[in-house]
């Protein structure tokens, strides 16, 4: 299926550069590059796919010459949209490369919308949907564990495991139609053949979405909300947390833009730290829960560090503030300022639900921020998480097994109880149709924009 228009955008980074590309995917990919475009030495044979050529850039209203440049023909299908796609590769200069731009868009083509080359990719069966979201999950990894899991789902790792699955449950529809459509012929549902068949579905699903919470932790970062009252030391926590070789130097896409950020790494999982400590505080920590941008720093926290001064002990002050906040969630006590007292005096007791550690640090000296990191790792399962090939990581992925996972439980429930085979095949239809989201086999063209809107231009 190749798109009637042909699109160009600067596929290089904003800024100046070594080098600077410009990508043209289209039927007349190859016309509109050879009127910018002169190859060295008069060369006139008929452009080879896959080749470098040699040669200048010229406007050719003017016949002005803009730069020296490379030109890389691919012909359809053999390209990364499966349509024609040439490479221009001139001087890294905005100012240039806006120029040819200009001058492509004159003779016929079209600017590129975010994601529209993948876009084209994905539409030309060249990738599916899985693998188009995982080239911008390539591009924004920070780390070589985020790196790894999405080149795994580049690789088709997730999508062959739903394929595989999703093979299954139409195989499972089609026994349960047949007997809707020929009952005479081939008699009732045998539920003691169907139910294991579902049974065996509704584990591998199982599988893949127990470890869901890591991968999606592995790809978004895990959300920390440091909290404490005022002077227990939340600012120098932070700052001990963004120690050096921890440091995540670009931000972290799609996360909240009003809250301050800050991010680090351990283990190859990126964390994001929402910066309540920064905010102007109250006096009064309960208070401070309830302004509304610390109150949204914790509920969208996966994890909270309740920071407690181990010089003063437990407050009235802190009591109040671990009454306040959200049984649910997960809390490490951190009793900073560990230096001032002797290694003899043990952590209080603090009356909080949800408390899955204590530690004791100092956020001055450092000494026990690592302990504290390792504790975060293991209590959130992330140990090692950036060896093994994580499948569900997007939110997307995650919610479509959950939602085949539910329909197939109907069906089996369905099966089990004896429901009419119509009502067991809509089921399995449901769970079908949501894996089938996944690898993009049964998606609307609404979302599959939706998606491609997130991708930068020119990828
Ligand atoms: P926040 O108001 O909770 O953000 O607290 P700050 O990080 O601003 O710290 C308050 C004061 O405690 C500052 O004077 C810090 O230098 C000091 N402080 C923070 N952490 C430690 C620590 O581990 N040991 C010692 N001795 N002082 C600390």
């Amino acid at each position: 299926m190749e798109s009637a228009t042909t699109i160009a955008a600067i596929a290089t980074p904003p800024g100046e550069g070594a080098i600077g590309i410009i990508r043209l995917s289209g039927p007349r990919a190859f016309a509109i590059a050879q009127q910018v475009f002169r190859r060295a030495r008069g060369d006139t044979q008929p452009l080879q796919s896959h080749r470098v050529y040699y040669g200048t850039l010229h406007d050719p209203q003017t016949g002005e010459l803009l730069d020296r440049a490379l030109m890389i023909p691919f012909r359809a299908p053999h390209s990364y949209t499966g349509e024609d796609v040439v490479e221009l590769s001139c001087h890294g200069s905005p100012h240039l490369l806006r120029r040819v731009l200009a001058i492509l868009w004159r003779l016929g083509a079209e600017p590129a919308q975010p994601g529209e080359f993948t876009q084209r990719a994905f539409l030309n069966g060249k990738l599916d949907l899985a693998q188009a979201e995982a080239v911008a999950d390539l591009i924004r990894a920070r780390t070589d564990a985020q790196r790894r899991s999405a080149l795994a789902l580049h690789e088709g790792v997730l999508s062959r495991t739903v394929r595989r699955l999703n093979d299954e449950v139409l195989g499972l529809l089609a026994t349960v139609e047949a007997v809707i459509d020929f009952s005479e012929e081939i008699g009732e549902l045998e539920p003691e053949t169907l139910a294991p068949r579902i049974e065996n579905l509704i584990r591998s699903l199982e599988e893949l979405l127990a470890r869901a919470q890591q991968g999606r932790m592995l790809r978004e970062g895990v959300r920390v909300a440091i909290v404490g009252r005022p002077n227990v030391g939340k600012s120098s926590l932070l700052n001990a947390l963004l120690g050096e070789e921890r440091a995540i130097v670009t931000p972290i896409p799609g996360t909240t833009r009003d809250l301050i950020e800050e991010s680090f790494q351990v283990g190859g999982v990126p964390f994001v730290v929402q910066d309540t400590a920064g905010l102007r505080e109250s006096g009064d920590p309960v208070e401070q829960i309830g302004i509304e941008r610390t109150r949204r720093a914790i509920q969208s926290a996966d994890i909270l560090l309740v920071v407690l001064d181990l010089s003063e002990g437990l407050t009235p002050a802190d009591s109040a503030l671990l009454r306040h906040l959200p049984d649910e969630l997960p809390k490490v006590l951190v009793w900073n300022k560990c230096d001032l007292v002797p290694s003899t005096v043990h952590m209080p007791e603090a009356p909080a639900m949800g408390v899955k550690a204590t530690v004791a640090l100092s956020a001055l000296t450092g000494q026990g921020v690592d302990q504290l990191l390792q504790t975060l790792l293991e209590i959130l399962d992330l140990t090692g998480v950036g060896d093994q090939s994580l499948l569900l990581t997007h939110q997307r992925h995650i919610h479509a097994v959950q939602s085949a996972h539910d329909s197939l439980q109907s069906a089996l429930q369905g099966l089990l109880t004896g429901s009419a085979p119509d009502l067991i095949a809509v089921d399995l239809r449901s769970a079908w149709l949501a894996l089938g989201e996944i690898t993009g086999d049964t998606v609307d063209s609404e979302l599959v924009n939706r998606i491609f809107r997130d991708f930068c231009i020119g990828k």
